[in-house]
């Protein structure tokens, strides 16, 4: 059995304070019912991390705090950094890695990826493994051997234990932030790919890792992808950003 994971992905949005009233926000409209059925994360900009992890110690939220990046040094001249041991120090429990923005933007490849995913699993914490092809990419039928080669790389040198805690999403770059979704059939033949790729190099572990789907996910398309047997949650960029609606997300259900 695979527990639904559902992770808003704050991006470079909300100060410290907003980041309070954000996850305060959030808890008021969760139930612990909702976080026995759903493992919910939000992975707020590194300086908002300590904030958001006082709320939730002090209030005793069920929530879980989430990180987008890190380094996979343990300390030392890397100017602009943050360690997956620093994190750790923040209660941090997920962390993002390989995002398509830190891929296309800041030029990260799977090298950089598969160290970033060692370094959190070395500290006890998640890796939220980001894959997913480009348009071109896709119009050009390489998204199987594109997004299998990532998964591949991503995880080179991993204990099958290891991979079988991990989460990996499945994030079409061309639905990221444009309103554009997969359809559902599309994602959910990706999310097998991904789990087959997996098995393939780690044979049953698979059956154990979450598979999240993730690209312009909302209140209502949410509950299409979560129907698929090889999704098991979603990355959620812009509509975690509003409580409400986030919380609507996390409730696909109701
Ligand atoms: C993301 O940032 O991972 C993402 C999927 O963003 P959005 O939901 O805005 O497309």
């Amino acid at each position: 059995m695979r527990k639904d994971l559902i992770a808003g992905n704050w991006k470079m949005n909300a100060s410290h304070l907003d980041a309070i009233q954000m996850v305060q926000k959030l808890s008021y409209r969760l139930d612990p019912s909702d976080h026995a059925r759903v493992d919910v994360v939000v992975a707020p900009p590194f300086t908002a991390l300590r904030s958001a992890q006082t709320v939730i110690e002090t209030d005793h939220l069920l929530i879980l705090l989430g990180a987008q990046n890190c380094h996979w040094e343990e300390s030392g001249a890397f100017t602009g950094e943050v360690s997956a041991e620093m994190l750790k120090k923040l209660s941090v429990s997920y962390v993002i890695v390989g995002h398509s923005e830190r891929r296309h933007v800041f030029g990260e490849v799977d090298e950089d990826v598969n160290r970033k995913v060692k370094a959190v699993l070395a500290h006890g914490m998640t890796p939220i493994m980001c894959v997913g092809e480009t348009e071109d990419q896709r119009e050009q039928g390489l998204t199987e051997t594109l997004v299998a080669d990532q998964v591949r790389r991503g995880l080179r040198g991993l204990a099958a234990d290891d991979v079988a805690g991990l989460v990996i999403a499945y994030e079409p770059v061309w639905a990221i932030g444009t309103g554009k979704t997969s359809s559902v059939d599309d994602a959910a033949e990706v999310a097998g790919l991904v789990r087959a790729t997996v098995s393939g190099d780690f044979g049953d572990a698979a059956d154990s890792v979450r598979i999240l789907y993730g690209g312009s996910v909302n209140p209502g398309n949410i509950a299409g992808f979560m129907a698929k047997r090889d999704i098991d949650g979603a990355l959620v960029g812009g509509a975690s950003l509003d409580p409400d609606t986030f919380a609507s997300v996390v409730r696909y259900w109701v």
